[in-house]
Protein backbone atom coordinates (compact mmCIF):
# COMPACT_ATOMS: atom_id res chain seq x y z
CA UNK A 1 0.00 0.00 0.00
CA UNK A 2 1.64 3.17 -1.15
CA UNK A 3 1.59 6.10 1.26
CA UNK A 4 -1.33 8.75 0.84
CA UNK A 5 -0.22 12.35 -1.65
CA UNK A 6 -1.81 13.95 2.22
CA UNK A 7 0.97 11.79 4.48
CA UNK A 8 3.61 12.55 2.10
CA UNK A 9 3.31 15.96 1.25
CA UNK A 10 2.52 16.66 5.08
CA UNK A 11 5.91 15.17 5.88
CA UNK A 12 7.39 17.32 3.06
CA UNK A 13 6.12 20.93 4.36
CA UNK A 14 6.44 20.73 7.43
CA UNK A 15 9.05 18.21 8.50
CA UNK A 16 12.39 20.18 7.90
CA UNK A 17 14.35 23.01 5.42
CA UNK A 18 12.90 20.55 2.66
CA UNK A 19 10.93 23.60 1.09
CA UNK A 20 13.84 25.81 0.58
CA UNK A 21 16.17 22.74 -0.54
CA UNK A 22 13.47 21.73 -3.37
CA UNK A 23 12.67 25.05 -4.43
CA UNK A 24 17.20 25.23 -4.93
CA UNK A 25 16.94 21.73 -6.62
CA UNK A 26 14.16 22.59 -9.01
CA UNK A 27 15.15 25.99 -9.73
CA UNK A 28 18.41 24.44 -10.80
CA UNK A 29 16.99 22.52 -13.74
CA UNK A 30 15.03 25.61 -14.74
CA UNK A 31 18.28 27.32 -15.10
CA UNK A 32 20.41 24.40 -16.82
CA UNK A 33 17.17 25.02 -19.14
CA UNK A 34 17.87 28.49 -19.88
CA UNK A 35 21.02 28.03 -20.87
CA UNK A 36 20.26 24.96 -23.35
CA UNK A 37 17.53 27.56 -24.82
CA UNK A 38 20.36 29.91 -25.29
CA UNK A 39 22.33 27.37 -27.35
CA UNK A 40 19.95 27.58 -29.67
CA UNK A 41 19.19 30.17 -31.46
CA UNK A 42 15.72 29.81 -32.97
CA UNK A 43 14.27 28.70 -29.93
CA UNK A 44 11.04 30.37 -30.18
CA UNK A 45 10.16 29.13 -33.52
CA UNK A 46 10.91 25.63 -32.74
CA UNK A 47 8.43 25.87 -29.79
CA UNK A 48 6.12 27.29 -32.44
CA UNK A 49 6.90 24.96 -34.50
CA UNK A 50 6.06 21.86 -32.03
CA UNK A 51 2.81 23.20 -31.03
CA UNK A 52 2.08 23.19 -34.81
CA UNK A 53 2.83 19.82 -35.32
CA UNK A 54 0.89 18.75 -32.52
CA UNK A 55 -1.99 20.31 -33.52
CA UNK A 56 -1.70 19.00 -36.81
CA UNK A 57 -1.16 15.62 -35.56
CA UNK A 58 -3.93 15.66 -33.45
CA UNK A 59 -6.58 17.08 -35.84
CA UNK A 60 -5.87 14.01 -38.03
CA UNK A 61 -5.46 11.40 -35.14
CA UNK A 62 -7.88 8.61 -36.50
CA UNK A 63 -5.44 9.15 -39.60
CA UNK A 64 -1.93 9.41 -37.94
CA UNK A 65 -3.19 5.93 -35.49
CA UNK A 66 -4.11 3.99 -38.24
CA UNK A 67 -0.87 4.35 -39.74
CA UNK A 68 1.17 3.80 -37.13
CA UNK A 69 -0.91 0.60 -36.47
CA UNK A 70 -0.67 -0.81 -40.44
CA UNK A 71 3.40 0.10 -39.98
CA UNK A 72 3.59 -1.28 -36.59
CA UNK A 73 2.12 -4.56 -37.54
CA UNK A 74 4.09 -4.97 -40.85
CA UNK A 75 6.87 -4.38 -38.58
CA UNK A 76 5.57 -7.87 -36.39
CA UNK A 77 4.58 -5.46 -33.73
CA UNK A 78 1.41 -6.49 -32.20
CA UNK A 79 -1.00 -3.89 -31.28
CA UNK A 80 -3.76 -3.43 -28.91
CA UNK A 81 -5.98 -0.82 -28.03
CA UNK A 82 -6.70 0.13 -24.50
CA UNK A 83 -9.96 2.58 -24.00
CA UNK A 84 -8.90 3.25 -20.62
CA UNK A 85 -7.03 2.06 -17.10
CA UNK A 86 -8.99 -0.87 -16.84
CA UNK A 87 -8.00 -2.42 -20.02
CA UNK A 88 -4.93 -1.46 -20.42
CA UNK A 89 -4.34 -3.14 -16.91
CA UNK A 90 -6.13 -6.25 -18.31
CA UNK A 91 -4.31 -6.40 -21.41
CA UNK A 92 -0.79 -6.04 -19.97
CA UNK A 93 -1.75 -8.91 -17.40
CA UNK A 94 -3.26 -10.82 -20.69
CA UNK A 95 0.04 -10.54 -22.39
CA UNK A 96 2.31 -11.57 -19.40
CA UNK A 97 0.15 -14.59 -18.62
CA UNK A 98 0.09 -15.91 -22.14
CA UNK A 99 4.11 -15.38 -22.27
CA UNK A 100 4.49 -17.66 -19.01
CA UNK A 101 5.74 -14.22 -17.56
CA UNK A 102 5.71 -13.83 -13.80
CA UNK A 103 8.16 -11.28 -12.94
CA UNK A 104 8.70 -7.66 -15.11
CA UNK A 105 11.08 -5.49 -15.20
CA UNK A 106 9.48 -1.70 -16.21
CA UNK A 107 10.79 1.30 -17.19
CA UNK A 108 9.64 4.98 -16.49
CA UNK A 109 5.96 5.37 -17.71
CA UNK A 110 3.74 8.19 -16.17
CA UNK A 111 1.15 6.48 -18.42
CA UNK A 112 0.94 3.36 -16.26
CA UNK A 113 1.39 5.02 -12.89
CA UNK A 114 -1.96 6.86 -14.25
CA UNK A 115 -3.23 3.76 -15.13
CA UNK A 116 -2.33 1.94 -11.57
CA UNK A 117 -0.40 -0.70 -13.49
CA UNK A 118 1.95 -2.07 -10.76
CA UNK A 119 -0.91 -2.33 -8.06
CA UNK A 120 -2.73 -4.11 -10.14
CA UNK A 121 -0.24 -6.54 -11.41
CA UNK A 122 1.13 -7.33 -8.05
CA UNK A 123 -2.26 -8.26 -7.12
CA UNK A 124 -2.46 -10.42 -9.87
CA UNK A 125 0.63 -12.22 -8.41
CA UNK A 126 3.05 -10.80 -10.71
CA UNK A 127 6.63 -9.52 -9.58
CA UNK A 128 6.94 -5.71 -11.06
CA UNK A 129 10.78 -3.92 -10.58
CA UNK A 130 10.52 -0.29 -11.40
CA UNK A 131 14.28 0.43 -13.54
CA UNK A 132 15.02 3.88 -13.36
CA UNK A 133 16.47 4.51 -10.61
CA UNK A 134 14.52 7.77 -9.31
CA UNK A 135 11.28 5.27 -9.85
CA UNK A 136 12.67 2.32 -8.13
CA UNK A 137 13.35 4.67 -4.74
CA UNK A 138 10.03 5.66 -4.40
CA UNK A 139 8.91 2.10 -5.32
CA UNK A 140 11.02 0.73 -2.47
CA UNK A 141 9.52 3.45 -0.59
CA UNK A 142 5.93 2.41 -1.43
CA UNK A 143 5.42 6.24 -2.55
CA UNK A 144 4.73 8.12 -5.63
CA UNK A 145 6.48 10.09 -7.80
CA UNK A 146 6.66 13.09 -7.12
CA UNK A 147 7.71 14.88 -10.34
CA UNK A 148 6.94 13.45 -14.09
CA UNK A 149 10.77 13.53 -15.15
CA UNK A 150 12.73 13.19 -11.61
CA UNK A 151 10.54 10.93 -9.26
CA UNK A 152 12.38 11.20 -6.26
CA UNK A 153 13.54 15.36 -6.00
CA UNK A 154 11.68 14.88 -2.87
CA UNK A 155 14.11 13.21 -1.11
CA UNK A 156 17.44 14.04 -0.19
CA UNK A 157 20.31 11.54 -0.53
CA UNK A 158 20.54 10.75 2.81
CA UNK A 159 17.01 9.11 2.92
CA UNK A 160 18.12 7.40 -0.06
CA UNK A 161 20.55 6.29 1.70
CA UNK A 162 18.08 5.06 4.77
CA UNK A 163 15.99 3.59 2.23
CA UNK A 164 18.41 1.32 0.61
CA UNK A 165 19.94 0.45 3.67
CA UNK A 166 16.33 -0.86 5.20
CA UNK A 167 16.15 -2.72 1.63
CA UNK A 168 18.57 -3.49 0.76
CA UNK A 169 20.82 -3.89 3.37
CA UNK A 170 23.72 -1.19 2.13
CA UNK A 171 25.89 0.81 4.87
CA UNK A 172 24.31 2.54 7.30
CA UNK A 173 24.42 6.24 6.73
CA UNK A 174 26.41 5.81 3.45
CA UNK A 175 24.88 8.71 1.44
CA UNK A 176 27.85 9.16 -0.95
CA UNK A 177 25.68 9.26 -4.48
CA UNK A 178 28.11 7.29 -6.05
CA UNK A 179 27.90 4.46 -3.73
CA UNK A 180 24.51 4.12 -3.59
CA UNK A 181 24.34 4.27 -7.65
CA UNK A 182 26.36 1.46 -7.73
CA UNK A 183 24.31 -0.94 -5.31
CA UNK A 184 21.15 0.09 -6.86
CA UNK A 185 22.93 -0.83 -10.01
CA UNK A 186 24.10 -4.27 -8.91
CA UNK A 187 20.72 -5.08 -7.90
CA UNK A 188 18.34 -4.11 -10.49
CA UNK A 189 21.16 -6.02 -12.86
CA UNK A 190 20.06 -9.12 -11.18
CA UNK A 191 16.48 -7.80 -11.60
CA UNK A 192 17.08 -7.56 -15.40
CA UNK A 193 18.75 -10.93 -15.68
CA UNK A 194 16.15 -12.67 -13.54
CA UNK A 195 12.92 -10.88 -14.99
CA UNK A 196 10.69 -12.87 -18.01
CA UNK A 197 9.07 -9.22 -19.52
CA UNK A 198 9.80 -5.94 -20.13
CA UNK A 199 7.66 -2.86 -20.10
CA UNK A 200 8.23 0.41 -20.82
CA UNK A 201 6.65 3.70 -21.24
CA UNK A 202 7.01 5.90 -24.63
CA UNK A 203 7.75 9.50 -25.90
CA UNK A 204 7.07 9.26 -29.06
CA UNK A 205 5.06 7.50 -31.69
CA UNK A 206 6.12 7.45 -35.53
CA UNK A 207 3.63 7.24 -37.86
CA UNK A 208 5.15 6.83 -40.92
CA UNK A 209 7.43 4.10 -39.33
CA UNK A 210 5.24 2.13 -37.25
CA UNK A 211 7.98 2.77 -34.14
CA UNK A 212 8.06 4.04 -30.88
CA UNK A 213 10.53 6.61 -29.15
CA UNK A 214 12.03 5.77 -25.59
CA UNK A 215 13.68 8.53 -24.43
CA UNK A 216 15.76 7.80 -21.16
CA UNK A 217 19.08 8.83 -19.16
CA UNK A 218 19.97 5.46 -17.72
CA UNK A 219 19.64 2.74 -20.50
CA UNK A 220 17.14 0.54 -18.60
CA UNK A 221 15.05 0.23 -21.36
CA UNK A 222 17.01 -0.70 -23.65
CA UNK A 223 18.24 -3.07 -20.82
CA UNK A 224 14.96 -4.80 -20.57
CA UNK A 225 14.02 -4.46 -24.22
CA UNK A 226 17.26 -6.07 -25.83
CA UNK A 227 17.03 -8.94 -22.68
CA UNK A 228 13.27 -9.91 -22.67
CA UNK A 229 11.35 -12.08 -24.80
CA UNK A 230 8.20 -10.59 -24.11
CA UNK A 231 7.81 -6.90 -24.26
CA UNK A 232 5.23 -4.06 -23.73
CA UNK A 233 5.46 -0.32 -24.78
CA UNK A 234 2.13 1.39 -23.02
CA UNK A 235 1.72 4.26 -25.35
CA UNK A 236 -1.30 7.15 -24.55
CA UNK A 237 -2.32 7.83 -27.80
CA UNK A 238 -1.21 11.55 -27.86
CA UNK A 239 2.38 10.90 -28.20
CA UNK A 240 2.27 10.40 -32.21
CA UNK A 241 4.16 12.43 -34.33
CA UNK A 242 3.78 12.04 -38.12
CA UNK A 243 6.98 11.16 -39.35
CA UNK A 244 11.49 11.49 -38.45
CA UNK A 245 11.32 15.04 -39.43
CA UNK A 246 8.72 16.00 -36.70
CA UNK A 247 10.26 13.72 -34.32
CA UNK A 248 13.41 15.98 -34.61
CA UNK A 249 11.85 19.12 -33.59
CA UNK A 250 10.60 17.36 -30.42
CA UNK A 251 14.14 15.63 -29.58
CA UNK A 252 15.43 18.82 -29.71
CA UNK A 253 12.90 20.04 -27.18
CA UNK A 254 12.52 17.42 -25.20
CA UNK A 255 15.68 17.78 -22.96
CA UNK A 256 16.59 20.59 -23.03
CA UNK A 257 13.21 21.38 -21.62
CA UNK A 258 13.04 18.95 -19.06
CA UNK A 259 16.69 18.67 -17.39
CA UNK A 260 18.75 20.93 -19.14
CA UNK A 261 20.91 18.17 -21.56
CA UNK A 262 20.71 18.95 -25.22
CA UNK A 263 19.69 15.29 -25.89
CA UNK A 264 18.62 12.42 -23.52
CA UNK A 265 21.78 10.06 -23.23
CA UNK A 266 19.80 7.48 -24.97
CA UNK A 267 17.03 8.08 -27.57
CA UNK A 268 16.16 4.25 -28.11
CA UNK A 269 14.26 3.65 -31.42
CA UNK A 270 11.84 0.33 -31.05
CA UNK A 271 10.52 -0.78 -34.19
CA UNK A 272 10.45 -4.31 -34.71
CA UNK A 273 10.94 -6.92 -32.71
CA UNK A 274 14.03 -9.32 -32.47
CA UNK A 275 14.09 -13.20 -33.68
CA UNK A 276 11.75 -15.41 -31.33
CA UNK A 277 10.32 -12.57 -29.22
CA UNK A 278 6.99 -10.99 -29.28
CA UNK A 279 6.66 -6.95 -29.00
CA UNK A 280 3.40 -5.37 -28.26
CA UNK A 281 2.50 -1.81 -28.13
CA UNK A 282 -0.66 -0.61 -25.93
CA UNK A 283 -2.16 2.40 -27.17
CA UNK A 284 -4.32 4.20 -25.08
CA UNK A 285 -6.91 6.76 -24.55
CA UNK A 286 -8.03 6.79 -20.54
CA UNK A 287 -10.17 10.51 -21.38
CA UNK A 288 -7.85 11.52 -23.74
CA UNK A 289 -10.44 11.70 -26.26
CA UNK A 290 -12.38 14.10 -23.70
CA UNK A 291 -9.65 16.19 -23.20
CA UNK A 292 -9.23 16.45 -27.02
CA UNK A 293 -12.98 16.73 -27.84
CA UNK A 294 -13.55 20.21 -25.59
CA UNK A 295 -11.99 22.98 -27.66
CA UNK A 296 -11.25 24.78 -24.77
CA UNK A 297 -8.75 22.42 -23.26
CA UNK A 298 -7.30 21.02 -26.62
CA UNK A 299 -4.09 21.98 -26.45
CA UNK A 300 -3.22 20.34 -23.50
CA UNK A 301 -3.13 17.14 -25.18
CA UNK A 302 0.36 18.93 -26.89
CA UNK A 303 2.02 18.70 -23.87
CA UNK A 304 5.00 16.24 -24.20
CA UNK A 305 5.47 15.63 -20.15
CA UNK A 306 8.94 17.01 -20.12
CA UNK A 307 8.25 18.59 -16.90
CA UNK A 308 9.75 21.91 -17.29
CA UNK A 309 6.27 23.93 -15.97
CA UNK A 310 7.10 21.97 -12.78
CA UNK A 311 10.83 23.10 -12.57
CA UNK A 312 9.62 26.65 -12.63
CA UNK A 313 6.06 26.76 -11.09
CA UNK A 314 6.99 28.74 -7.62
CA UNK A 315 4.05 26.71 -5.92
CA UNK A 316 5.42 23.21 -7.58
CA UNK A 317 9.14 24.20 -6.15
CA UNK A 318 7.67 24.97 -2.28
CA UNK A 319 5.10 22.54 -1.94
CA UNK A 320 6.11 19.31 -3.22
CA UNK A 321 4.78 17.27 -6.13
CA UNK A 322 2.84 15.23 -3.55
CA UNK A 323 0.55 18.21 -2.59
CA UNK A 324 -1.08 17.44 -5.90
CA UNK A 325 -2.87 14.30 -5.20
CA UNK A 326 -3.23 13.45 -8.97
CA UNK A 327 -0.59 11.33 -10.96
CA UNK A 328 0.83 14.09 -13.01
CA UNK A 329 1.26 17.06 -10.54
CA UNK A 330 2.34 20.69 -11.39
CA UNK A 331 0.54 23.07 -13.91
CA UNK A 332 -0.19 20.59 -16.56
CA UNK A 333 -1.31 18.42 -13.96
CA UNK A 334 -3.72 20.66 -12.30
CA UNK A 335 -4.72 21.51 -15.81
CA UNK A 336 -5.29 17.78 -16.36
CA UNK A 337 -6.73 16.31 -12.88
CA UNK A 338 -10.48 18.11 -13.64
CA UNK A 339 -10.93 15.29 -16.51
CA UNK A 340 -10.30 12.25 -13.86
CA UNK A 341 -12.80 13.83 -11.20
CA UNK A 342 -13.97 17.55 -11.56
CA UNK A 343 -14.91 16.79 -7.32
CA UNK A 344 -12.18 15.50 -6.39
CA UNK A 345 -9.77 17.70 -7.91
CA UNK A 346 -11.37 21.03 -8.43
CA UNK A 347 -8.64 22.52 -5.82
CA UNK A 348 -5.99 21.80 -8.31
CA UNK A 349 -6.73 24.60 -10.88
CA UNK A 350 -6.51 26.91 -7.94
CA UNK A 351 -2.67 25.68 -6.90
CA UNK A 352 -0.88 28.12 -8.86
CA UNK A 353 -0.23 31.87 -8.50
CA UNK A 354 -1.13 32.52 -12.71
CA UNK A 355 2.28 33.99 -12.90
CA UNK A 356 2.64 32.65 -16.23
CA UNK A 357 6.43 31.18 -15.50
CA UNK A 358 4.90 27.51 -16.90
CA UNK A 359 3.49 29.74 -20.02
CA UNK A 360 6.91 30.80 -20.80
CA UNK A 361 9.11 27.62 -20.52
CA UNK A 362 6.66 25.05 -22.16
CA UNK A 363 8.20 23.91 -25.32
CA UNK A 364 5.12 23.35 -26.68
CA UNK A 365 3.50 26.81 -25.84
CA UNK A 366 0.36 25.37 -24.31
CA UNK A 367 -1.31 28.51 -22.22
CA UNK A 368 -1.16 27.24 -18.79
CA UNK A 369 -1.88 29.76 -16.64
CA UNK A 370 -4.69 30.67 -18.93
CA UNK A 371 -6.25 27.27 -18.89
CA UNK A 372 -5.80 26.99 -14.94
CA UNK A 373 -8.19 30.11 -14.83
CA UNK A 374 -11.03 28.95 -17.39
CA UNK A 375 -10.96 25.63 -14.82
CA UNK A 376 -11.14 27.75 -11.61
CA UNK A 377 -14.11 29.81 -13.79
CA UNK A 378 -15.84 26.51 -14.32
CA UNK A 379 -14.83 24.89 -11.23
CA UNK A 380 -16.50 27.21 -9.41
CA UNK A 381 -19.93 27.06 -11.21
CA UNK A 382 -19.83 23.23 -11.74
CA UNK A 383 -19.08 21.93 -8.21
CA UNK A 384 -19.95 22.10 -5.15
CA UNK A 385 -18.12 25.08 -3.02
CA UNK A 386 -17.29 25.58 0.37
CA UNK A 387 -19.44 27.84 2.21
CA UNK A 388 -16.79 29.66 4.60
CA UNK A 389 -14.75 30.83 1.43
CA UNK A 390 -17.53 31.46 -0.67
CA UNK A 391 -18.57 34.05 2.56
CA UNK A 392 -14.47 34.97 2.88
CA UNK A 393 -14.96 35.96 -0.88
CA UNK A 394 -17.49 37.47 -0.90
CA UNK A 395 -16.46 39.49 2.51
CA UNK A 396 -13.24 40.33 0.84
CA UNK A 397 -14.21 42.12 -2.73
CA UNK A 398 -16.73 44.15 -0.38
CA UNK A 399 -13.83 45.24 1.58
CA UNK A 400 -11.27 45.65 -1.69
CA UNK A 401 -13.82 47.69 -3.82
CA UNK A 402 -14.17 50.50 -0.96
CA UNK A 403 -11.12 52.33 -0.25
CA UNK A 404 -12.71 53.53 3.11
CA UNK A 405 -13.70 49.75 4.24
CA UNK A 406 -10.13 48.60 3.30
CA UNK A 407 -8.15 51.08 5.51
CA UNK A 408 -11.05 50.04 8.26
CA UNK A 409 -10.20 46.42 8.08
CA UNK A 410 -6.53 46.95 7.84
CA UNK A 411 -6.21 48.93 10.77
CA UNK A 412 -8.11 46.40 12.79
CA UNK A 413 -6.12 43.47 11.39
CA UNK A 414 -2.76 45.31 12.36
CA UNK A 415 -4.14 45.19 16.31
CA UNK A 416 -5.25 41.43 15.98
CA UNK A 417 -2.80 38.96 17.78
CA UNK A 418 -1.63 36.83 14.71
CA UNK A 419 -2.06 33.88 16.21
CA UNK A 420 -5.47 34.55 16.23
CA UNK A 421 -5.39 35.63 12.81
CA UNK A 422 -3.22 32.67 11.76
CA UNK A 423 -5.84 30.25 13.34
CA UNK A 424 -8.50 32.34 12.29
CA UNK A 425 -7.80 32.55 8.26
CA UNK A 426 -5.85 28.70 8.22
CA UNK A 427 -9.54 27.43 7.35
CA UNK A 428 -10.27 29.72 4.06
CA UNK A 429 -7.45 28.62 2.78
CA UNK A 430 -8.77 25.59 0.83
CA UNK A 431 -6.20 24.76 -1.74
CA UNK A 432 -3.12 22.60 -1.27
CA UNK A 433 -5.21 21.64 2.00
CA UNK A 434 -2.28 19.95 3.87
CA UNK A 435 0.50 22.40 2.36
CA UNK A 436 -0.91 24.72 4.55
CA UNK A 437 0.01 23.06 7.95
CA UNK A 438 3.41 24.30 7.38
CA UNK A 439 2.63 27.80 6.55
CA UNK A 440 3.46 30.69 9.23
CA UNK A 441 1.19 33.97 8.97
CA UNK A 442 3.81 36.67 8.06
CA UNK A 443 4.37 39.52 11.04
CA UNK A 444 1.49 42.06 10.24
CA UNK A 445 3.30 45.82 9.90
CA UNK A 446 2.32 48.43 12.49
CA UNK A 447 1.26 50.38 9.87
CA UNK A 448 0.09 50.58 6.37
CA UNK A 449 1.93 50.75 3.44
CA UNK A 450 -0.01 54.42 2.16
CA UNK A 451 0.94 55.55 5.86
CA UNK A 452 4.87 54.71 5.85
CA UNK A 453 4.78 55.71 2.38
CA UNK A 454 3.41 59.22 3.35
CA UNK A 455 5.41 59.45 6.37
CA UNK A 456 9.03 58.94 4.33
CA UNK A 457 7.81 61.08 2.05
CA UNK A 458 7.58 63.71 4.09
CA UNK A 459 10.77 63.04 6.31
CA UNK A 460 12.76 63.15 2.80
S1 LIG B 1 2.77 21.33 -20.14
FE1 LIG B 1 4.52 21.92 -21.37
S2 LIG B 1 6.12 22.34 -19.84
FE2 LIG B 1 4.54 21.15 -18.78
S3 LIG B 1 5.18 19.03 -18.95
FE3 LIG B 1 3.82 19.45 -20.69
S4 LIG B 1 5.18 20.04 -22.37
FE4 LIG B 1 6.37 20.20 -20.49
Amino acid sequence: MKGTHANLSKDFITGSDKTDWHNNALWFLRAKRDIQRDTIEDWEKLRSTAAAIKDHTLSRLPEYLQTFEENAVKNGMQVHWAWDDKELREITAKILKDNNARSVVKSKSMLTEECGLNPYLEQEGFEVVDTDLGERIVQLRKEHPSHIVVPAIHLKKEEVSDTFHEKMNTEKGNASPDYLASVAREALRKDFMKADAAITGVNFGVAEAGAVVVCTNEGNADMGVHSKKTVIHCMGMEKLVPGYDELAVFTRLLARSATGQPVTVFTSHYRKPRPETTEHIIIVNNKRTDIFADPEFRQAMRCIRCGACMNTCPVYRRSGGHSYHHTVPGPIGSVLAPFYGKEKNKDLPFASTLCGSCNNVCPVKIDLAGLLYRWRQKLTDETSSDMSKKIGMEVGSKILKSRKKYDLAGSVFRWVPKGLLQSGLNPWNVHLPDGRKGRVFPEVPKESFRQWYKKNQEDS
